[in-house]
């Protein structure tokens, strides 16, 4: 009964198409597995047909929001929508704005890159994604890897994508209290991802994740690849405390990332729970 709640296809920054994740998740022995590109909800229809009978499917996405913490520094946060209306009218507008967002900034970190003269033109890289994929830094990487200035995505990111990296550019994102309360009016259920990714740059106070508990937070990711033991201990010692859902996952991204789908799991009872809490859409069975 093994479950990875959280995995990115072609349909954002993954390398597996959805129908190839969902494949590659049945060989790696799951029962059921959660879609989470970002900000998009384009690899659903195709992660469905996909499905294998008996294995469950929980459509999602992942959000990117930002959060003004106590001292007036910008933390960036992701938030996991699980089974929300993907036709909600809040959540429509605001893919389409983040989705034109990500464009613009990935258009300008490739000129800069260009610039300085490396082989990167945004125009062919955006005209070979999918449909309504939103572009992100590892399209940019990948691009460099394939050029062979790099010799894998992760040196792309430290040495030239990185927050505090030459070409890293901001963008702006969702307020996470907006994405809570337009995950929850959409009858999905939110988990905070990653919320201790301390490689990322600041995470989260304590008290800005009560606060968002207060505010219809659901769970936290606690067991994820960039999570040490203690974080995990943390976070789950927290969940306690605020009565949030415990969750694991892997943040598959294919060859984009060194991590295995279902690497990291969540109970198959949590599961039931968030399939309980979501009135959005159910939980499709193949
Ligand atoms: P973006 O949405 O364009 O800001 O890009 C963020 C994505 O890059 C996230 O999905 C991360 O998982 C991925 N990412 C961040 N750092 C690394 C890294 N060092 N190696 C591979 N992927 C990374
Ligand atoms: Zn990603
Ligand atoms: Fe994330
Ligand atoms: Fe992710």
């Amino acid at each position: 009964m093994l479950t990875d709640l959280h995995t990115h296809s072609t349909a954002s920054d993954g390398t597996d198409e959805p129908g190839a994740l969902i494949r590659a998740a049945e060989a790696a022995g799951l029962e059921a597995v959660a879609l989470t590109d970002h900000d998009s909800t384009a690899g659903w229809a195709e992660a469905c047909a996909a499905l294998p009978p008996g294995m469950r499917l929980l459509r999602g996405a992942e959000f990117s929001c930002v959060h003004e913490d106590e001292q007036g520094r910008t933390v960036s946060l992701h938030l996991l929508g699980y089974l929300f209306d993907p036709a909600a009218p809040a959540i429509v507008t605001e893919q389409d704005r983040l989705a034109a967002e990500r464009t613009r900034r990935f258009r300008k970190m490739a000129e800069r890159m260009q610039g300085d003269g490396f082989p990167i033109d945004a125009e062919s890289i955006l005209a070979s994604l999918p449909a309504d994929t939103p572009p992100g830094r590892p399209h940019l990487a990948r691009a460099l890897l394939h050029a062979g200035v790099v010799s894998s995505v992760d040196e792309a990111f430290t040495r030239y994508l990185a927050a505090g990296a030459p070409y890293y550019l901001g963008r702006a994102d969702t307020d996470v209290r907006t994405a809570v309360a337009m995950v929850r009016a959409a009858g999905g259920v939110p988990v905070l991802a990653h919320p201790l990714a301390r490689t990322r740059g600041p995470v989260p106070s304590a008290e800005a994740i009560e606060q968002l508990a207060g505010q219809g937070l659901a769970g936290l990711e606690a067991d994820h690849p960039d999570h040490s033991e203690a974080d995990r201990g943390r976070l789950r010692g927290l969940a306690t405390e605020l009565g949030l859902l415990v969750t694991g996952s892997s943040d598959y991204h294919g060859q984009n990332k060194t991590v295995r789908l279902g690497q990291e799991t969540t109970p198959p009872e949590t599961v039931e729970r968030i399939a309980a809490a979501a009135t959005g859409v159910p939980v499709i069975r193949g």
